[in-house]
């Protein structure tokens, strides 16, 4: 194989993987920021179960403040009834010691339902605390493991230029400029393997005089297709060939 296009190869390898680390380092802020906004609506949703508590458990005082206003009326109503002097004056004063009883029983049952549902609350609220707290805590762990993942892929990819820039030093201007322009309109990918007769980036068929070409002399030569340059490898002896490990 042509030894320019054996550094091509190496050189479309680094650049793949390059991309891939950019990708990787970009999509970081992104995911800790996913992340993090799952972490605030699982507090959220949290702190409105809270709320809703609490708001229950005023309900429940103001009940309880009602009943005690009552039975002050209702104990000034009993007074007020030995000093009576009409039975006219008698029984609008039963009617209203009954009408505050009544009210009384209305607000005890009320307070009642309420503390029912404090009770079950209360429960569903530990576990609803527990739930989250957990939840957090995990979510905090991505968060931590994608942010500390940032220093390896950047030491990862300077490591990777510096590779990139060797290579691309061993290859010709003239080469390299077709190199970069081709990759630059095809996802990065400039170069295609020549594989039973076959580009395999476009699979549109080579020209069996082409393909003879590849095979046999040093020639660059690029698809008819996609323009790729295209390049062959010769296909591993059966006694040395290696397990695949794709
Ligand atoms: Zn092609």
């Amino acid at each position: 194989m042509n030894p320019d296009l054996q550094k091509l190869i190496a050189l479309q390898d680094i650049d793949l993987k390059i991309a891939e680390l950019h990708k990787q380092i970009s999509e970081i802020p992104l995911k800790t920021g996913e992340l993090e906004a799952k972490r605030q609506r699982a507090q959220s949703s949290y702190e409105a179960k809270d709320e809703a508590a609490k708001k229950l458990a005023e309900r429940r005082r103001t009940l309880e403040g009602e009943v005690e206003l009552a039975r002050t009326r209702l104990a000034r109503l009993k007074e007020q009834l030995m000093t009576v002097k009409t039975n006219k004056e008698y029984s609008a004063m039963l009617n209203e010691i009954k009408g505050a009883e009544n009210q009384i029983r209305g607000e005890e049952d009320k307070i009642l339902e309420v503390m029912e549902a404090l009770e079950t609350g209360d429960k569903e609220l530990k576990l609803a605390e527990v739930a989250m707290r957990e939840e957090c805590a995990a979510l905090q762990s991505d968060i931590d493991k994608v942010t500390a993942a940032a220093p390896a892929l950047e030491s990862e990819l300077e490591q990777l230029q510096e590779e990139q820039a060797g290579v691309a030093s061993q290859i010709s201007r003239e080469l390299m400029n077709q190199y970069r322009r081709i990759a630059g309109g095809r996802k990065g990918v400039a170069l295609a393997e020549a594989k039973d007769e076959l580009c395999s980036a476009c699979h549109v068929r080579i020209r069996p005089q082409m393909y003879a070409d590849l095979i046999r002399t040093e020639a660059i030569l690029f698809c008819d297709s996609c323009s790729r340059i295209l390049f062959y490898r010769e296909p591993p002896k059966p006694e040395s060939a290696q397990p695949s490990v794709e």
